[in-house]
């Protein structure tokens, strides 16, 4: 299969990463729209947020996801998480972006 983020999950592609275990990766998106744009996903690959059937799964990429943005010190400067799906992904493996800092007010 020629998914990239399964290749960077086995390390078949070298890539820093900002968090690894066994199940769930972050590293920056090679294309950031902000000083901080980090991707969170699990090394399995899930195709679509539509596909998510395991809840642990979902909860232990929430709490990466919360760490990355107490770590990346946006919690008070505006942040967004998104996950594009359906089409609007480039990549078909679930990945979530951080994205920030934002400000305070910012509308979608
Ligand atoms: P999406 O449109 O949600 O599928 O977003 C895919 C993201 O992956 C884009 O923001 C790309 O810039 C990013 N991306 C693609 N290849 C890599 C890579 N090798 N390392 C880091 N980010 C990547
Ligand atoms: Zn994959």
């Amino acid at each position: 299969m020629g998914c990239i983020f399964c290749k960077i999950a086995n390390h078949e592609i070298p890539k820093e990463f900002t968090y690894e275990d066994d199940e769930v990766m972050a590293f920056p998106d090679i294309n950031p729209i902000a000083k901080v744009h980090i991707l969170v996903m699990p090394k399995k690959h899930i195709e679509d947020f539509l596909m998510i059937e395991d809840k642990e799964l979902m909860d232990k990429l929430r709490i990466v996801a919360d760490k990355i943005i107490r770590d990346q010190k946006l919690e008070d400067k505006g942040y967004r998480v998104v996950i594009n799906g359906g089409g609007a992904q480039i990549i078909d493996h679930l990945h979530l972006h951080i994205i920030g800092p934002l400000g305070m007010s910012v509308k979608m």
